[in-house]
């Protein structure tokens, strides 16, 4: 995956009261209509003329650019070791971090490299917009200079906001508890079953009880992934078949089990015997719940009980996202049985411990 620095013409404020790199992946943000109505990537070359009033922030601002932005349905793990790799090699010589990045997997990356930057002390902000940055109503600008502001954002020279976060309409959300919920209006994110780490108005209220401290060890990177994972969402009507399909995929270590309210599902003889004998297999199966809010408490119903019994490992409060890029991170790092011991319990605060 190749990358390059970009010159965006900034000249260097005399007292800049930040260093901050801009890590451009592509999204909407950068978009822009081709002769034929077809939204591609501009050359971020030209941010400055859509964006006049990055100057004003009196940063020092440094943009990385990937050489060919995407659309972020094309993102894989390669990406996110790639954008953490940036952050990684960078992390000293910068104040913070802002991602600009596509809105449909930015939850998933926002995740990943939540678990992935061990040791955080600096804030990375991702980023990005409903409409493109060109389009005279879009949400580009504002969404961009709130996230280098929060990104820049000291308290008694420490920041405010160490941890990989969303900023996006107004709201700044723990990027392992987020999800794109929304595809037309502005507000397209969520923050899941956790409160908001930040509201911007006239100014920025950040809730500052809610935010991570700053890690006191250095920071390292965990950095590979193993993609054998699957993920299902139960229905009433869902057949042995299909589950059956899904948990024979060749070479299969976890699945993520979208589950109903608490995380109950089916107690029918055929479903149970399907899932002891992945189990029995080796393959993990995580229970996250369907519902936005609350969490899977298995042994609540009896539907869900039988889940307990057998093995299945509750996901508690944790999105999917957050559960499918921690399964890769952790079965990438360290195999089957440390993703066993280490999916219940929290990463990045992803999700609240009993
Ligand atoms: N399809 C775009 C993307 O995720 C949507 C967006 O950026 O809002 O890259």
């Amino acid at each position: 995956m190749n990358y390059k620095k970009i010159n965006i013409n900034t000249a260097l404020p005399a007292h800049p009261k930040a260093r901050i790199m801009i890590v451009y992946t592509g999204g909407t943000f950068g978009m822009t209509h081709d002769e034929n109505g077809v939204l591609v990537p501009f050359d971020f070359n030209h941010i400055l003329e859509h964006l006049p009033t990055l100057r004003s922030l009196l940063l020092d601002i440094t943009v990385i650019a990937f050489d060919q932005p995407i659309d972020s349905s094309n993102i894989a793990p390669v990406h996110w070791q790639t954008i953490g790799k940036i952050i990684f090699e960078n992390y000293e010589d910068q104040d913070g971090f802002v991602v600009l990045h596509g809105t449909d997997t930015m939850a998933y990356t926002s995740s990943a490299l939540g678990f992935m930057l061990q040791g955080l002390a600096k804030p990375v902000i991702f980023t990005g917009a409903q409409l493109p940055i060109s389009e005279p109503r879009s949400d580009a600008r504002e969404n961009l200079i709130t996230a280098l502001e929060i990104a820049s954002a000291k308290f008694k020279g420490k920041p405010i906001v160490p941890e990989v976060c969303i900023y996006f309409d107004y709201e700044l959300i723990r990027g392992c508890r987020a999800k794109k919920v929304e595809s037309m209006r502005f507000d397209a994110f969520q923050s899941e079953n956790y409160p908001s780490l930040a509201k911007a108005g006239v100014k920025i209220d950040y809730a500052v009880e809610a935010i991570m401290p700053a890690s006191e060890s250095p920071l390292s990177m965990l950095s590979k992934f193993d993609t054998n994972v699957a993920l299902i969402k139960l229905f009433p009507g869902i057949g042995a078949n299909s589950i059956q399909a899904v948990l024979g995929t060749p070479g299969l270590k976890a699945l993520v089990m979208e589950t109903y309210g608490a995380g109950n599902a089916p107690s029918g003889e055929w479903f149970l015997a399907v899932l002891k004998k992945a189990i029995a297999d080796n393959i993990l199966i995580i229970n996250i719940s369907q519902c936005p809010g609350g969490m899977v408490t298995q042994g609540r119903y009896e539907t869900s009980k039988t889940l307990e019994d057998i093995g299945v490992i509750s996901g508690a409060d944790m999105t999917t996202e957050s559960a499918v890029t921690k399964l890769m991170l952790l079965l990438g790092e360290g195999g089957v049985e440390h993703a066993r011991q280490w999916m219940g319990r929290s990463l990045a605060g992803e999700l609240t411990e009993n």
